[in-house]
């Protein structure tokens, strides 16, 4: 009987973020899960690591699940909760298995390593030379040469929002079982440019990337190769690997590893060729304020979104800036939802986050107003992104200020899915504004229900303006910061 490791660590690791990453903020913010219990929380889910264990299952191999951890995007992890996650990974691929399946970011950084996935797999492959691994990474990535040359197949996905990760993981587990059996031989290219993509940028409708995304699928569907993978970056982590990749895993059996070079080359030659695409530029904050205002006063289907994107907690932000809320309450807008305000402790509301790493310090905001609910922040996502996962924004209060409902949370949380509105009692449908501290992942929940979109540019450590970095790890030169 085959005897599979599937198991999940992920982080995506915002090296400016002012939020710290315990362990306790794995598991979606209740802890990680180990053994037993992380198969249980992962079976039937829209993730990679669902599809592993569906596909295990299938297979008839027996499935060892030594861990399954993610935490919501914050700063660096230290080396004795990394070490917490890996050594049971370590553990069961000791005690002997015929593949590692692992559902990993490939973003996240640790106190003393910049490239924690690359350290995994690498751990992995000294105890186990021969071990076929099987890596999915999400778009997010900042790619690093050791991690490829540890892995035998690596795939990632190809949506913003992240809503084909189960598709991913079965891509991956797919053409891994297949070598088993000796039906391909998986041979892997891949590259590196010297761009910082802009997140606003990401998503397949907004630039390059949905181009070149059309490609990988065309060279896929063709046969071409076994897997093309575009990785856009995460612009937030300041390290050496930082910067748009591609990796393609092409088959020995046919076309090789040319092949995989010609699709990776001619992906990154895209992205490279347009990367002025890549670059966002905002509109002042009182301008698309008062441009939502007037769209408001005609009537209008579903709400009008106002996209805080600048403190966005699905990149680390500090979700407590109140910068754009404040200009939302200055302006006078009516019927508003405001979805979440990261507050453990709320007298004046949010800003009690300082922002060292661009300068700036945390300004609370006063607001009147009546607590219309509390709820222990406990729902299950329903929407299509993360479908089926429990999520935990800890202790959340609805306070209603005659014209705003804001929902404060006790802890970080991207708003994906309605269900951080509905799950307190609030009908997102039915106001006329929604604002949410979010940049593309909210398109997944909240896209299908608005009228209109509006980007308002606040400040926060996930400001699409990269030049407010103090980058220091970065390889120079790069673009756009360095002319090239
Ligand atoms: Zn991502």
């Amino acid at each position: 009987m085959l005897r599979f490791v599937i198991a999940l660590i992920k982080h995506e690791t915002n090296t400016f973020s002012p939020l710290s990453t315990p362990l306790s903020a794995f598991g979606h913010g209740n802890g990680p899960s180990f053994g037993d219990a992380a198969r249980a929380r992962f079976a039937g889910t829209n993730t990679p690591m669902g599809a592993y264990l569906d596909i295990a299952e299938r297979a008839g191999a027996r499935i060892v699940t030594p861990v399954a951890a993610e935490a919501w995007p914050s700063n660096k992890t230290s080396r004795e909760t990394f070490e917490r996650l890996v050594r049971p990974l370590e553990d069961a691929v000791r005690a002997g298995c015929d593949a590692a399946l692992l559902d990993l970011h490939g973003a996240m950084v640790i106190e003393d390593c910049d490239d924690a996935e690359g350290e995994i797999v690498s751990r992995l492959r000294r105890i186990a030379p021969g071990l076929p691994i099987a890596v999915t990474l999400d778009y997010h990535t900042n790619l690093s040469s050791e991690l490829v040359e540890n892995a035998t197949v690596i795939t990632g996905y190809k949506t913003y929002p992240h809503i084909d990760m189960y598709d991913v993981g079965k891509l991956s587990a797919d053409i891994l079982l297949k070598s088993l059996t000796g039906e391909v031989e998986p041979v892997m290219a891949w590259g590196w440019k010297p761009l910082l993509a802009s997140v606003m940028r990401h998503a397949p409708e907004d630039g390059p990337s949905g181009d070149i995304l059309r490609y990988a699928r065309d060279m896929e569907a063709s046969g071409k190769v076994l897997a093309a993978t575009l990785l856009p970056s995460f612009p937030h982590a300041d390290t050496p690997f930082t910067g748009v990749s591609a990796i393609v895993v092409g088959d020995r059996k046919r076309g090789g590893y040319a092949a995989a070079r010609e699709v990776c080359g001619r992906m990154l030659d895209i992205a490279w060729e347009r990367r002025a695409e890549y670059r966002f530029t905002a509109q002042p904050l009182s301008e698309s304020i008062a441009h939502a205002k007037r769209l408001g006063e005609t009537a209008c289907e579903g709400p009008i979104l106002l996209i805080d994107h600048c403190d966005n907690c699905g990149s680390g932000g500090a979700q407590d800036v109140m910068v754009v809320v404040a200009e939302i309450i200055r302006q006078e807008l009516e019927d508003v939802a405001i979805a979440p305000i990261r507050d453990a402790a709320s007298v004046a509301l949010g800003g009690k986050t300082d922002m060292p790493s661009i300068g700036l310090s945390g300004e609370p905001l006063e607001v009147e107003g009546l607590v219309r609910a509390i709820t222990d922040g406990e729902f299950t996502i329903t929407g299509p992104m993360y479908t089926g996962i429990r999520t935990f924004l800890g202790r959340t209060a609805v306070l209603d200020t005659g014209r705003a409902q804001i929902v404060v949370t006790e802890r970080a949380h991207e708003p994906m899915d309605l269900g951080v509105f509905t799950h307190c009692g609030i009908d997102p449908r039915r106001k006329c504004f929604v604002m949410l501290k979010s940049r593309i992942h909210y398109r997944a929940g909240f896209r299908p229900i608005a009228s209109h979109i509006i980007e308002c540019a606040g400040v926060g450590v996930t400001n699409a303006d990269l030049s407010v970095y103090r980058y220091q790890k970065l390889t120079r030169p790069i673009y756009p910061l360095d002319p090239l």
